[in-house]
């Protein structure tokens, strides 16, 4: 065969990839387009898995896109800001930051969120973004806990002290035209005293509130997000790492507080991070809530869709799902895989529900 065939075929070859390379990416935007069109409130998984980042799974992130904007980050453990550029996310249009809790794997993406801010700068002063978390457990303290800083202090030592490790990145910093390049950002710390709501934040549309939650001795936060339009509610929320359980009972209580701050969420995201225990596997189910839990919360809540995240190697999906129906669980249920787009639709009340939401949106 001359080098003018072999060239000929290789183009031909080529021109076939590009062609099928092409079609799917046409095919996936039309997609996308055309579930944007039909719904305007979009969760979007940033990474699905938990510290070991297996499987190609990134730690712990989650999105919230209101009418193609990216609006809502919530936790950024590593990789999720990789996946955050995946998404054509920017930082420039997020309100805030939600950090469940300050564990590495729901963390560790916070600097790159803030580095990546400069390349959105056009002109003017950067925009400005708020990171919210624990403040410390107050009275609940356990022995541990110390060991977590405030999110005041945790954003103070990252960027915005004189000798925070990136001093570079912080408010402090600024143009040498007096403009800001970088996310201005201010921490805003939540109580996260066992059972105790705050409002984290409320603009035109939305409604933020976060719950304090039991994950061992770490101050921990959950989160509702309220998204109101057209005299409609959207409501989704995140569990964050906890054990979801009604604290010092045994496990066949789901915890009261919980299940009232989720009732009849369209979407709650849950993380399955341990098995039910066996003899010899107590100490892991004070950390996360074991299948069972799972079930009860989301039956008792009433919620329409719950999606299964923070996957760990010992996860079985499998069982856990069979042992999530055995409590009663009608609703949807998915497995988080990075990327991946759920649709939050509007709020409806489960009348097989008895949980009663106590927050101010009803
Ligand atoms: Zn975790
Ligand atoms: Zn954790």
């Amino acid at each position: 065969m001359t080098s003018q065939w072999i060239n000929k075929i290789s183009a031909v070859i080529t021109g076939c990839i590009i062609g099928i390379i092409t079609s799917i990416a046409a095919a996936d935007t039309t997609g996308a387009v055309r579930e944007e069109k039909h719904h305007n409130v979009v969760l979007q998984i940033l990474g699905s898995g938990g510290p070991e980042n297996i499987q190609g799974r990134a730690s712990t992130g989650y999105l919230l896109w209101v009418d193609g904007k990216s609006r809502v980050m919530i936790d950024a453990g590593e990789g999720a800001s990789l996946r955050f550029g995946q998404a054509n996310a920017k930082v420039n249009d997020l309100d805030a930051l939600l950090l469940s809790h300050l564990h590495a794997d729901h963390t560790a993406s916070t600097l790159s969120i803030i580095k990546r801010s400069y390349f959105e700068w056009v002109d003017g002063d950067s925009s400005k973004l708020i990171v919210a978390g624990p403040e410390g457990r107050g009275s609940d303290a356990a022995p541990g806990s110390e060991l977590f800083p405030d999110t005041k202090k945790f954003i103070d030592t990252l960027v915005n002290s004189e000798d925070a490790a990136f001093a570079y990145l912080g408010i402090d910093q600024h143009h040498p035209d007096d403009h800001y390049y970088y996310a201005q950002v201010t921490a805003k710390p939540v109580p996260a005293k066992l059972g105790q709501v705050s409002l984290v934040m409320e603009t035109e549309d939305m409604s933020i509130y976060a719950l304090g939650v039991e994950h061992a001795y770490v101050p921990a936060l959950a989160y509702r997000i309220d998204i109101k339009k057209n005299g409609k509610t959207f409501s989704i929320a995140f569990s964050g790492d906890q054990n979801a359980r009604q604290s010092d009972e045994a496990f066949m209580t789901a915890n009261k507080d919980f299940v009232a701050f989720v009732c009849d969420v369209d979407i709650l995201v849950m993380h399955l991070a341990a098995a039910e225990p066996d003899e010899a596997d107590v100490d892991s189910t004070y950390w996360h809530a074991i299948p069972s839990t799972i079930g009860r919360v989301a039956n008792e809540a009433g919620v329409q869709k719950l999606v299964l995240s923070h996957l760990m190697s010992w996860s079985d999906p499998k069982a856990s799902m069979k042992i999530i129906r055995e409590q009663g669980y009608t609703g949807k249920m998915k497995l988080a895989k990075d990327l991946k787009r759920y649709p939050v639709n509007e709020r409806r009340k489960n009348r097989e529900a008895s949980c009663v939401y106590a927050g101010a949106d009803q």
